[in-house]
């Protein structure tokens, strides 16, 4: 038996097999059985096969249109696609390693790209993007071939705990989370995408374990107690039958959620609204039955599910923006353009455009400062154009609500509004009309919330992401375990900050919402209250924590502590103030929602 201790970030106890999933750049490593073998070689054989014929096809199209030294571009990948170092090494691994073949096309990869590294020649050294460029197409025809984790999860006999070094959400969208009791990571924090998730799905969870991944060994069973941030492998069986037994008892005892009963203002008459957080097409009922107002962020990233935004066609995104709108039966719905970066995304298909060649930069850190939201949107306007048709459409169904993410600039604003005329100019010549929809941006760059007074003349609302205001702000990794005690809500410049968008708003009339967790954490909505700030969207599962917070929650007496507050310079300070008019010290020990 072993301990770890992480970061609970999903309450509920989770006990079963630990099924290990390791993945790097959107490839998980799975353990094959030995009958799996063969099956796995052959889905590697065809992968190749119709990565050449593409491969053949774009090099012939590019001839015609582009002349002979574009389409040796695709010469130089398909005598990369031919060399035994790749798929010949990748089968190799497959049958030595029985590891599934995305993995092992992986591996051969990195090993591929030390050679590449190492070679003198800058021009060779160069074709290390047309080494990822091809690895990304190999795993996208073997992803096409067999679905990838969804489908070897399919193959359980029993649900599972998952044990992974990272879980991205595109990697999480494809799972069957009925068949998933819990799950621990190596990476993360309370911020991480995947774990609000898991509070949403009501999936204990406890990410932040540095090493968890390589420390069950596949097949233990687990115990991971999403409260305490305790995961306990192979434990003796007694301790097993407790867990199990307590699991039961949990389950007997879930109450319906309480019926959400109108709108809700604070103890001293302040009206709040409250709109929810959704990653999912078919979370409107939740939300509507939580008694969300709206949803204040529809996450839209998430479904894309690691396929490149290039596959998720217009007609579809319009099926699920459509589904999304009338599911919230005349209640508003936000759809937060895709936020994603490069390395998110599995290479795209090259033939389109040849500027997609970014996508092969794969060694840069995901998530920085790189080509994130709206800026990844401007950098492709075929993609980004494609889903603003698809929201156009769908607002003829209902009130919808455009936003977009990851801002840093009055002219990114300005560039992603004019493709928003473009994509209705385009329907309008097709025949159909569409109106105009409100457009919000997100807060959460410091160059954004700096500004905000002269961003609010740009749009319509705004919706502050404190999850990345806060990381952006304090320099701190959100999804980074070992930083994560840095990662402070009450930093005085955080507050701050909020304030100062907050008035940026009001000067110029436009609505401003928090959608980022600290929404959902008791002690710090009561804060935001107090800042003046009356709209929140939160995971479905947190509101009905925030409503009795809010009506118990007087605003003008908020508004005073948040004067004194905002005099403090440290923290430590901000706590022991807090500690005097709530009686607790650490925010820690207020009770975050449970799903
Ligand atoms: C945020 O940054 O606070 C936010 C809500 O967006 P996300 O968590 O999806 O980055
Ligand atoms: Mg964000």
């Amino acid at each position: 038996m072993e301990r770890l201790t992480g970061i609970g970030v999903s309450d509920g106890l989770a006990v079963g097999p630990a099924l290990v999933a390791i993945q790097r750049t959107q490839v998980i490593r799975f353990p094959i059985a030995a009958e799996r073998v063969g099956r796995e070689l052959a889905a590697l054989d065809r992968a190749r096969e119709r990565s050449h014929d593409q491969l053949q096809q774009i090099r012939t199209r590019m001839a015609a249109l582009r002349g002979a030294d574009l389409a040796a571009i695709f010469d130089a990948q398909l005598l990369i696609l031919e060399d035994p170092m790749l798929v010949g090494r990748a089968a190799e691994l497959v049958r030595d390693e029985r590891v599934n073949a995305e993995w092992a096309v992986q591996s051969a990869v990195d090993e591929l790209g030390k050679v590449f590294n190492d070679l003198a020649d800058p021009y060779l050294r160069e074709r290390k993007g047309d080494l990822h460029d091809v690895a990304g197409r190999l795993r996208m025809n073997l992803r096409d071939e067999k679905g990838s984790a969804r489908d070897l999860l399919q193959d359980l006999e029993t649900p599972c705990v998952l044990i992974a070094d990272e879980l991205t959400p595109s990697v999480v969208a494809q799972l069957d989370w009925s068949r998933i009791r819990g799950f621990a990571t190596d990476a993360g924090s309370r911020t991480y995408h995947t774990a609000i998730l898991a509070r949403s799905l009501g999936v204990p969870a406890v990410v932040g374990l540095h090493n968890v991944s390589w420390r069950v060994p596949p097949r233990a069973s687990v115990i991971v107690d999403g409260a305490t941030g305790e995961v306990v492998i192979n434990p003796p069986a007694a301790m097993r039958q407790e867990a199990e037994a307590r699991v039961t008892l949990a389950r007997s005892r879930v109450a319906a959620p309480p019926a959400a009963d109108g709108p809700v203002e604070t103890a001293d008459g302040v009206r709040i609204t409250l709109e929810a957080n959704v990653e999912r097409a078919d979370d409107a009922p939740t939300a509507v039955a939580a008694g969300a107002e709206g949803i204040g962020l529809y996450r839209s990233e998430f479904m894309i599910a690691g396929a490149p935004p290039d596959l998720v066609d217009e007609d579809e995104q319009y099926r699920v923006y459509r589904q999304l709108v009338e599911g919230m039966l005349g209640r508003p719905v936000t759809v937060r353009t895709f936020d994603v970066d490069e390395r998110q995304i599995a290479r795209p298909l090259v033939d389109a455009a040849l500027d997609a060649r970014w996508f092969s930069e794969q060694d840069r850190p995901a998530g920085h400062g790189g080509l994130r939201g709206i800026r990844f949107g401007l950098a492709n306007p075929g993609i980004f154009k494609r889903q603003l048709r698809a929201l156009l459409r769908a607002s003829q169904h209902g009130p919808l609500r455009v936003l977009f993410p990851f801002v840093s600039s009055i002219q990114e604003v300005r560039a992603a509004r004019a493709l928003i005329d473009e994509a209705r100019a385009e329907l309008s010549a097709a025949g159909i009309q569409t109106g105009a929809v409100p457009v919000g941006i997100m807060i959460e760059v410091p160059s954004a919330a700096f500004t905000a007074s002269m961003l609010a003349r740009e749009v319509d609302f705004f919706t502050i992401g404190t999850n990345d205001l806060i990381q952006y702000t304090l320099a701190v990794d959100r999804t980074d375990e070992r930083v994560s005690d840095r990662y402070e809500p009450l930093h005085p410049a955080v507050l701050r900050l909020i304030r100062h968008v907050r008035r940026g708003a009001m000067r110029h009339g436009i609505p401003v919402s928090v959608c980022g967790e600290m929404a959902s954490d008791p002690l710090l909505l009561r804060l935001l209250i107090g800042c003046g700030l009356t709209q929140f969207s939160m995971t479905p599962g947190a509101m009905p924590v925030a409503r009795r917070v809010i009506r118990e929650t007087n605003k003008g007496d908020m508004a005073r502590l948040i004067a004194r507050v905002m005099q403090l310079g440290t923290v430590e300070e901000i706590e022991q103030v807090l500690l005097e008019a709530f009686g607790k010290g650490k925010r820690q020990e207020t009770t975050w929602p449970t799903t």
